[in-house]
């Protein structure tokens, strides 16, 4: 039986900030979206066979994120989040100052079929600290 993403995963909610701008009444604002951080797990499950291995072995540490839409602070109106991506790998999100960069880091790297052979091993303080404000 083929694991589930769930039992090679943990899960953890986020909030992100995101800056973006209404369609509508075209004003700009930040708003806190919501993302789960899924977290490899430290080892397989018990009953993993060779196929599991390989897969676990290929796994990256990402973040879903779980808002699609945002109501506009200014005018009210819900508008979707404008960014394509609602899956983001965390090595891509190292060092990248805004969501501007993230998007062109995204482009770029979503043309490669291999992950770059370069890895951080650990995850920095800044991304392993209990996240606040998560209700
Ligand atoms: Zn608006």
């Amino acid at each position: 039986m083929p694991l589930d993403e769930r039992a090679l995963f943990n899960d953890k909610p986020e909030t992100r900030p995101g800056r973006y701008q209404c369609p509508k009444c075209h004003r700009t604002n930040d708003y806190s979206i919501r993302w789960v951080r899924r977290s490899k797990k430290d080892r397989l499950p018990a009953g993993a066979d060779e196929v599991d291995r390989a897969k676990f072995a290929k796994l990256r540490d990402y973040l879903l994120r779980l808002d699609d839409q945002v109501a506009c602070k200014t005018c009210g109106k819900k508008f979707e989040i404008p960014s394509q991506h609602s899956l983001v790998f965390v090595d891509q999100l190292e060092g990248l100052p805004n969501e501007e960069e993230l998007e062109r880091e995204i482009n770029v790297a979503s043309g490669e079929a291999e992950p770059e052979p370069e890895r951080k091993p650990a995850l920095p303080a800044r991304f392993t600290r209990k996240s606040t404000g998560w209700k």
